[in-house]
């Protein structure tokens, strides 16, 4: 899933990181990519590995979604209670509306 960042239109690109596997005879036998890395050969811009994209967004995804749910430890300003808060809740000892203190 390889795509020229300039949008040329080329279909064939080169791994600019690989190693490569010859026999004795030097023959092509198989080869790795060892770093993502590729150009495009028709251009020679940097290519864009299309199917990295969406994994690397789903785990920043996943970051933020996991500082967000950060409980916050407040104290209830009526009754002096820790109370430990995902959300915007009541204090489960005097019943106030407590909010969650939000950070600028
Ligand atoms: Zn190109
Ligand atoms: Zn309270």
């Amino acid at each position: 899933m390889l795509v020229c960042s300039r949008k040329c239109g080329g279909t064939l690109f080169r791994a600019v990181f690989a190693e490569v596997d010859v026999d004795s005879a030097g023959e092509y036998q198989d080869h790795r990519v060892t770093q993502p890395g590729y150009i495009c050969l028709n251009c020679g811009a940097p290519a864009l590995d299309l199917a990295q994209v969406p994994g690397e967004l789903e785990a920043e995804a996943q970051a933020e979604e996991a500082a967000a749910s950060v409980t916050a430890d407040i104290l209830c300003p009526v009754c002096e209670t820790m109370v430990q808060l995902d959300a915007n809740m009541e204090c489960p000892n005097c019943g106030s509306p407590l909010e969650v203190p939000r950070l600028p």
